[in-house]
C-alpha cells in the first residue's frame, strides 16, 4: 500500500480519503485556518515534459475558474499547488459522508422524493456552474458527495482533462466513459450539452440501479455511448416500477444529438417531475373548457397585438452585460448565488447562450405569476411576451397566457 505523505503544500495529512481514477484523495488539516480539507493529488501522468507542462498551466487555469464558484451544491476549491514531492494537487472543502456510488451499491435505486431531490440539487449546482462558462466534465456517481442531511455537492468542477484525451491511446482516457457524453468521446467536445448527457446517465442509473451504458471494457462502453440508445430504464430494472413517462423523460437527456436534448438541466427536472407526476390540467383549463375557439383567437389576437406594442419595454431591448458567460462571469454566479439569472434576464436574446435564453425565460416566467397574482395584467402579459422571445419552446407560457386570457373581464 502507498505511504500515506505527512505533508502537502501547508497542509497535514490526517488520512486517506479514496483514490479516484485522476489520483488519490487526503483528509487533511489546514492549520492556518484551522479546518479540515480535502487534498487530491492527480496521478502519475507519464506525459512528455512539454505536453505535462500545457496541461499543468490549464490545470491552474481551470481550477481558477472553478475556484470562482459559490454554490451550496458544489464543492468548494481552495487552493491549487505544485508540491516537490507529490506534485500538483487541489484543495477542496471536506465533504462528510458517503458518494451517490456508495449510495446506490448499498441501496440499489433512489425513491421518487430522493431521486427528485438529487436531481434539483445538482441541476442548481450545474445552472450556477453554466451561466458562469464553467463546464463540469466528469459528472457521475463518485462525483455526487451526499451529507448526512441529505444536501448533495458536486465534486470536480471543471477541472481539465488530460489533452487530446483518446481512447485509442491507452491509458490516455481517464476513468469511464460510461457517463461521456458521444461527442466528447467521438472529438472531445464539452458543453452545458454534455454535462446534461452525464447527468441524465446518473439519473439513469439512481432509477433503475443499472448503468445506461453497462460494460468493463473502455473502448466497448465508448462505442455504444456513440452508437446505440440504452434500453428504458424500466426494462434495465423491471422491479424498479418506473413511470413509461419516466423513462422518456432520461431518454430524451441521453439523446445522441446534443440539440435532442433538454435546454438545461433544470429543465430535465421538471421533465422528470412532470413525468413521476403526470400532467394535470391546469384550473384554468377546466374552467374555461368552455369558452368557443373563435372567442380565444379573438381576444389572443387582441394580446398580441397589444403586447407588440408593450416589446418595446427597454428590459427586453437591452443586450447589454451578462452575456459573455465564457470570460468574466465567474465573480457574478458567484455574488448571485439564488437564482445565477439577474444578468442573463437583463441582456437580449440574442446576446444569449441557449441555456441563459432558458434561464431568463424563467425569470419572466416568475414576474408573470407574481403580476398576475396582484391582477396586473399587463405587466403579466409583457412578462409573457418577454419569456417567449427568450424560449418560445417553454411549456409554461401557453399555461400562463391562457390563465391571463381567463382572467381578462369578458374576453378583454
Ligand atoms: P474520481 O477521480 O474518480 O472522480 P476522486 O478522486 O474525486 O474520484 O475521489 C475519490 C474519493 O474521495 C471519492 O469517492 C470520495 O469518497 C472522496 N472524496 C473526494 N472529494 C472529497 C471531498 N471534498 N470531501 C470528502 N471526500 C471526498
Amino acid at each position: 500500500m502507498e505511504e500515506l505523505p505527512q505533508q502537502i503544500g501547508r497542509y497535514r495529512i490526517d488520512r486517506l480519503l479514496g483514490a479516484g481514477s485522476m489520483g488519490t484523495v487526503y483528509l487533511a488539516h489546514d492549520a492556518d485556518l484551522d479546518r479540515p480539507v480535502a487534498v487530491k493529488t492527480l496521478r502519475d501522468l507519464a506525459l512528455d515534459p512539454e505536453t505535462r507542462e500545457v496541461f499543468l498551466s490549464r490545470f491552474q487555469n481551470e481550477a481558477r475558474a472553478a475556484a470562482r464558484l459559490h454554490h451550496p451544491n458544489i464543492v468548494q476549491i481552495f487552493d491549487v499547488g505544485d508540491d516537490p514531492k507529490v506534485g500538483p494537487y487541489l484543495v477542496f472543502e471536506y465533504v462528510p459522508g458517503h458518494t451517490l456510488k456508495q449510495a446506490l451499491k448499498k441501496r440499489g435505486t433512489l425513491s421518487r422524493d430522493e431521486l427528485l431531490d438529487l436531481a434539483q440539487q445538482v441541476a442548481d449546482a450545474l445552472a450556477t456552474a453554466h451561466i458562469a462558462g464553467v463546464i463540469h466534465r466528469d459528472l457521475k456517481p463518485e462525483n455526487l458527495l451526499i451529507t448526512g442531511n441529505g444536501q448533495v455537492k458536486l465534486a470536480d468542477f471543471g477541472i481539465a482533462r488530460i489533452p487530446n484525451a483518446d481512447l485509442t491511446k491507452e491509458g490516455q482516457f481517464l476513468g469511464t466513459p460510461c457517463y461521456a457524453a458521444p461527442e466528447t468521446l467521438r472529438s472531445g467536445e464539452y458543453s452545458a450539452q454534455s454535462d446534461l448527457f452525464s447527468f441524465g446517465a446518473v439519473i439513469y442509473e439512481a432509477a433503475s440501479g443499472e448503468r445506461a451504458f453497462p460494460g468493463t471494457e473502455a473502448l466497448a462502453v465508448a462505442h455504444k455511448v456513440m452508437s446505440t440508445n440504452p434500453i428504458p430504464p424500466s426494462e434495465a430494472n423491471r422491479g424498479a416500477a418506473i413511470p413509461n413517462a419516466l423513462d422518456a423523460a432520461i431518454l430524451r437527456a441521453l439523446s445522441k444529438r446534443p440539440s435532442d436534448r433538454y435546454a438545461s438541466a433544470r429543465t430535465f427536472v421538471s421533465a422528470l417531475k412532470q413525468a413521476y407526476d403526470g400532467r394535470r390540467p391546469s384550473k384554468s383549463r377546466r374552467r374555461h373548457s368552455g369558452l368557443p375557439l373563435a372567442m380565444i383567437v379573438a381576444v389572443g389576437i387582441l394580446v398580441a397585438l397589444w403586447l407588440w406594442v408593450e416589446d418595446c419595454n427597454p428590459r427586453a431591448t437591452n443586450a447589454g452585460g451578462g452575456a459573455d458567460a465564457g470570460t468574466d462571469t465567474g465573480t457574478a454566479a458567484g455574488a448571485d448565488l439564488g437564482t445565477g439569472t439577474a444578468t442573463a434576464t437583463d441582456a437580449g436574446p440574442d446576446a444569449l447562450s441557449p441555456h441563459e435564453r432558458e434561464e431568463a425565460a424563467k425569470d419572466e416566467l416568475a414576474n408573470a405569476r407574481t403580476a398576475l397574482e396582484r391582477g396586473d395584467l399587463a405587466e403579466a402579459a409583457a412578462a409573457l411576451e418577454r419569456a417567449s422571445a427568450f424560449d418560445p419552446n417553454n411549456p409554461d407560457i401557453g399555461e400562463l397566457q391562457e390563465q391571463v386570457l381567463a382572467a381578462q373581464p369578458d374576453g378583454g
